[in-house]
């Protein structure tokens, strides 16, 4: 691990929360993208070394949606930068982790991802993040 990539942050309207987040770090987004496999739309800002991640349902059965439902707005997920993801998800589960997947997938933002299940790490959705080289 890293560092901390981004911080994923659940929202109930991507475009209002998209101009809240402009106002509150004074800059543009960086990125937009929609992974529609997992039926969220993204959008992403820098913030010095880190980033934030906005993520919006684009339809009401998405996972995001179903998580604003139980849960409401607010931080969803903890993102971490490494270097090897396989060779971390070997690690961690060695060390007990439980995973949503064992293997990693396209993410948003150019990334191989892969989730924690939060019941291991006390109640926090951890991702693992891996940039895709050119
Ligand atoms: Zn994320």
């Amino acid at each position: 691990m890293r560092k901390i990539e981004h911080l994923g942050i659940a929202v109930k309207d991507i475009d209002a929360a998209t101009k809240t987040y402009e106002a509150l770090l004074g800059k543009s987004a960086y990125q937009s993208e929609a992974v529609e496999s997992e039926g969220v739309k993204t959008v992403f800002f820098k913030t010095g070394e880190s980033k934030i991640e906005l993520l919006g349902a684009t339809r009401e059965d998405s996972p995001i949606a179903k998580y604003i439902e139980k849960r409401g707005e607010g931080i969803h997920h903890i993102a971490f930068d490494v270097a090897d993801i396989e060779a971390e998800i070997k690690r961690l589960k060695s060390e007990g982790f439980q995973l949503i997947s064992d293997k990693p997938k396209a993410g948003a933002d150019n990334k191989r991802i892969a989730f924690l299940h939060p019941k291991s790490s006390h109640g926090v959705l951890v991702e693992l993040c891996e940039e895709i080289k050119p």
